[in-house]
C-alpha cells in the first residue's frame, strides 16, 4: 500500500512504532462503518457537512478519499469525484480522482443539465 495523504501531509499507515494503524486495522474501521447497496456503499460514520468523514490518529479525513486511498491508492494533488454523485457514497467504483479544474466541470455539467 502506497501512502496517504492528510491534510496535506503525507502518512504512512504501517511504521515501526505501532501505534499507527495497519492496513487491516483501517479496513476494519471502514468496513463498520459503511452499509453497501448494490450500487452505493453509505457512509454511516460521522459527517461533515454532506461528505462522510472519519478520525485516524487524531487526524480527520474524508470518507471517501479514504476509500479512494485503500482501495485505489495515491490520489496525490487530486480531488476524489463522486461518478454517481452521491457524496456519502464510498464505493471506490464509484470513485475518481480528478483534478480541481475537472471536478469542477463536472458539477457544473450536472448542474445544469
Ligand atoms: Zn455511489
Amino acid at each position: 500500500m502506497s501512502n496517504i495523504t492528510m491534510n496535506g501531509v503525507e502518512y504512512q499507515p504501517l511504521n515501526k512504532s505501532n501505534d499507527i494503524l495497519s492496513y487491516k486495522d483501517l479496513m476494519q474501521r471502514f468496513n463498520q462503518r459503511v452499509s453497501k447497496t448494490k450500487e452505493c456503499w453509505l457512509w454511516t460514520g460521522s459527517k461533515t457537512n454532506e461528505y462522510g468523514r472519519i478520525e485516524i490518529q487524531k487526524k480527520r479525513m474524508l470518507a471517501h478519499r479514504l476509500s479512494y486511498l485503500i482501495h485505489k491508492g495515491s490520489i496525490g494533488k487530486n480531488i476524489v469525484n463522486h461518478i454517481c454523485c452521491n457524496k456519502l457514497c464510498v464505493n471506490p467504483d464509484h470513485l475518481e480522482a480528478v483534478s480541481q479544474k475537472r471536478n469542477k466541470i463536472h458539477y457544473e455539467n450536472n448542474r445544469y443539465k
